[in-house]
């Protein structure tokens, strides 16, 4: 059995009163710790370097994520290094013989995808030493709930209590109802009624639909 780390009840807890799910905004925080410590820091860590530039630089998500990124100076460090090598493949490609036909090999992983895989299987087993905890379940009772495909995670790797399951039941039941008391209220006979906390009902229904961070997929 993992060991309990109060720092990760503490977190979940905090984490509770957003709109997503507690567990996409740990990992959102880690998620820009991880690109901080690629580009900024990394720039002097050959290792990091060689990361990223087996990799060719960074997937969609996490290309997005820097490219929204302040430290603009640490991002056009490592494009530099990263488009000399674009180009280097580009030198590849023209130098081939005809056949067989050239290509340009395959890079590794994206390195934070990597990082926050691990990250992810690890914030879910410190979050899942703290199921049954009443603390714990009161705090994400009150919340909108844990994303569809965390709790799928969270299921995958073990037995999940049953006050757990109804804690998330609940948070999602609320968010549910939200929904449906937003499209009733579109309808003209309702238009009058003043909108209340479910005016962004549908937003929070995404959330937890896909999520809003990286997430291990099963
Ligand atoms: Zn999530
Ligand atoms: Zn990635």
């Amino acid at each position: 059995m993992t060991s309990r780390d109060t720092r990760i009840l503490a977190d979940f807890r905090a984490h509770c009163t957003n709109p997503e799910c507690p567990l996409c905004a740990m990992v959102r925080h880690a998620e820009v710790r991880t690109l901080q410590v690629f580009c900024a820091e990394g720039a002097g860590d050959e290792l990091r370097r060689a990361d990223i530039r087996n990799a060719r630089g960074l997937c969609v998500h996490h290309g997005a994520m820097l490219r929204d990124a302040r430290d603009a100076l640490a991002a056009a460090v490592t494009a530099l290094d990263l488009m000399t090598n674009l180009l280097r493949d580009l030198d590849g490609l023209e130098r081939a013989p005809r056949w067989p036909k050239p290509r340009i090999n395959r890079p590794k992983k994206c390195p934070v995808c990597t990082e926050m895989t691990r990250y992810n299987l690890a914030v879910c087993a410190g979050v899942q030493a703290w199921c049954d905890d009443s603390q714990f379940q009161t705090a994400l009772a009150h919340s909108h709930g844990i994303c569809a495909p965390h709790l799928r995670l969270l299921a995958s790797q073990a037995v999940l209590p049953p006050g757990f399951i109804a804690a998330q039941r609940t948070a999602w039941e609320r968010v549910r109802a939200d929904v449906a008391e937003y499209i009733r209220k579109r309808d003209d006979r309702f238009r009058h009624e003043p909108d209340a906390h479910e005016a962004d009902a549908w937003r929070r229904a995404w959330f937890v639909i896909s999520g809003s961070s990286f997430t291990v997929h099963e």
